[in-house]
């Protein structure tokens, strides 16, 4: 098994003992493999291992590995013993770096959940590209859960006006919130915000917003995400090594 593979593996098992800690299902926990700069040979190696969601910062990064990733598979198919990937379904991708408005044209449609939905005006141009596209574009409210100056994201106070303009557009479905917490050297220490955001997600739901999705933790606090209520987490480091 290659190393990307077996990384990838003891991930699982952490988010399954995790989940299993915390008394809830395995299966309501999906990982989002996070390829930001990883090369596509590795990303391949991912999908090969069983990856189903594979998360990426920059829209033109991820749609041109999406483009490799496809040829590359045809590559191999042609080439013949059929590649242990070749029978897995493709991945989907999610976008979970900003997004500026100007490149939400490039973005709808080409990303199965964008996590980092932080204004109104964001909303309304992925409305509307959406509805050009004849599709409905899913998408997580970015909240800045510790209000950090120099973060993404609507502040926590904000979202409940935020959802009820939101509601309003037709082609934007918004389906949970997102948020990326100061970066800690203990992963203890994100609990707080992982709880503060759950919480918001359960005020939001009694007000009548879909909130199925918390996308919450990364490498370092993911296991303490998964047992704060995360339906989504986003590692990268964990499973292809420390960023270049
Ligand atoms: C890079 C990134 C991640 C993954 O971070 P790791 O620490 O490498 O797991 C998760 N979420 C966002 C928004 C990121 O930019």
């Amino acid at each position: 098994m290659s190393l990307v593979a077996e990384r990838l593996r003891a991930v699982e098992a952490r988010i399954y003992s995790a989940a299993v800690r915390a008394g809830r299902d395995p299966a309501s926990v999906r990982l989002v493999a996070v390829t930001k700069t990883v090369p596509v040979e590795f990303v391949m190696e991912a999908v090969g291992a069983g990856a189903k969601i594979l998360g990426e910062n920059r829209v033109q990064e991820a749609l041109s590995k999406k483009l490799t990733l496809d040829s590359l598979k045809a590559a191999r198919y042609e080439a013949g013993p059929p590649a242990s990937e070749a029978g897995l379904p493709a991945p989907e991708w999610h976008l979970i770096g900003p997004l500026q408005k100007n490149k939400a044209r490039q973005a709808v449609g080409e990303f199965g959940l964008i996590h980092s939905l932080d204004s109104l005006e964001l909303a309304r141009e992925i409305d509307r590209q959406a509805k050009k596209k004849g599709i409905v574009q899913e998408a997580l409210l970015e909240i800045n859960i510790a209000s950090e100056e120099t973060k993404h994201g609507i502040r926590p106070e904000e979202a409940p006006g935020f959802m009820k303009e939101a509601s309003g557009l037709e082609n934007l479905n918004i389906t949970g919130l997102m948020c990326v917490p100061p970066a800690v050297d203990d992963p203890e220490k994100s609990r707080p915000y992982f709880k503060e955001l759950n919480c918001l997600a359960a005020e939001l739901a009694l007000k009548g917003f879909d909130m199925t999705e918390l996308s919450m933790g990364m490498s370092q606090d993911f296991e303490v995400a998964v047992e704060e209520g995360a339906t989504l987490v986003r590692v990268g480091t964990a499973i292809f090594g420390a960023r270049a």
